[in-house]
């Protein structure tokens, strides 16, 4: 049996994960979540005091690690380093910064592809990255290229940030989004761009049911009615 696979990749801040956690209860498909899996790399190397951009140090760290994905009743993805369970730690503001530094890494790719792949070979899958349509899954069934003015991803990051109870200085925010999305684009290894073809979605002035019925429409219009619930 062949399995679907939607694709949805752009720069951070746009709504990919919120959307895509969100389309997946909807559709009954598993949420990957690839950036998670990066943040765990960028994590490691944090905690063993390894500069996340220094390619050789990064690279000779990978074999050392063990990086899992599983899902829990709650039906999210949890990440796991070396057996603990890191998907909250993941999340702080300066793994943000340590992933996107690690993930310009050609052995942090390549390291990381099969585990993306393989999810897609055994599931319905929504996979949100930065290439997901154009290297991870190329065939996918649709790809979105989910994008919004970096003012408006700073401003929903800011608000996360303080609902999570952290410190944060919206200037900060908005200058951290603009300096990830250089480093996303500009990366010499599958840098972020849209994939020729993917849908763009724009969600700059939408609010998050805006978005969701945005994206459920252009879905249900490429795969058909598809039945919710369960996976
Ligand atoms: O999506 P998220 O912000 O959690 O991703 C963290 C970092 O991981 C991004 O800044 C990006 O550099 C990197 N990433 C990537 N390719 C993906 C997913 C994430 O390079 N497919």
């Amino acid at each position: 049996m062949s399995y679907r696979s939607i694709a949805i990749d752009g720069p951070s801040g746009a709504g990919k994960s919120t959307l895509a956690k969100r389309l997946s209860q909807e559709l009954g498909f598993l949420y990957v979540d690839t950036g998670a899996i990066y943040r765990t790399v960028g994590l490691a190397a944090r905690a063993r005091g390894i500069d996340p951009a220094d390619p050789s140090a990064v690279a000779e760290l990978l074999p050392a690690l063990t990086i899992t994905m599983g899902y829990g009743e709650d039906g999210l993805q949890h990440m796991f380093l070396d057996g603990a369970d890191v998907t909250e730690a993941i999340r702080r503001n300066e793994v943000s910064a340590a992933a996107s530094k690690a993930a310009a890494v050609p052995a942090v790719r390549d390291f990381l592809l099969e585990m993306q792949r393989r999810a897609a070979r055994e599931h319905d899958v929504i996979m949100d990255g930065r290439d997901i349509g154009t290297v991870v899954l190329p065939q996918a069934d649709l790809k979105i290229f989910l994008t919004a003015a970096p003012e408006a991803r700073a401003e929903r990051r800011f608000r996360e940030l303080l609902e999570r109870g952290q410190q944060a200085d919206y200037d900060q925010v908005l200058a951290e989004v603009v300096e990830r999305d250089r480093r996303d684009t500009q990366r010499e290894t599958a840098p972020l761009r849209r994939a020729e073809d993917a849908v763009t979605a724009d969600t700059t002035s939408l609010d998050l049911e805006g978005s969701f019925q945005l994206l459920l429409g252009l879905i249900r219009e490429r795969l058909g009615p598809l039945e919710g619930g369960g996976r």
